[in-house]
């Protein structure tokens, strides 16, 4: 992944060989929040930690255990309502996924991105 500092931009996309997804046709991305100075608002965990801490519908219980803090919580409601209004819909797993269609809409309408 490429992180560009400063110009709230991310860029990503994942190997077909590994299995692709939607990333591959550009119809998914991975996105956190910066704030002005560019440095990442605290979401619980970092991009792409795949662990349970990142699973979204489980964050009032890891906010109740101390796993992840109320603020960081807050956080990634805030990105999910930003996401869900520009068309967006989350991935349970990964608070920082968001899908702009099915996979069936991407393989009948889409070209993957080489
Ligand atoms: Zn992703």
């Amino acid at each position: 992944m490429d992180k560009v500092k400063g110009t709230r931009q991310q860029n990503y996309v994942s190997n077909p060989a590994n299995g692709g997804g939607l990333h591959n046709y550009g119809l998914a991305v991975d996105v956190s929040i910066v704030d002005a100075k560019g440095d990442t608002l605290p979401m619980g965990t970092r991009v792409d930690a795949l662990t349970s801490l990142s699973h979204i519908d489980r964050e009032s219980e890891l906010v109740r255990r101390g796993k992840i803090s109320t603020e960081a919580r807050r956080n990634r409601e805030l990105l999910r309502m930003v996401m869900q209004k520009a068309g967006f819909r989350s991935l349970r797993s990964e608070w920082w996924h968001f899908n702009y269609t099915t996979r069936a809409d991407a393989k009948a309408n889409y070209r993957v991105v080489k």
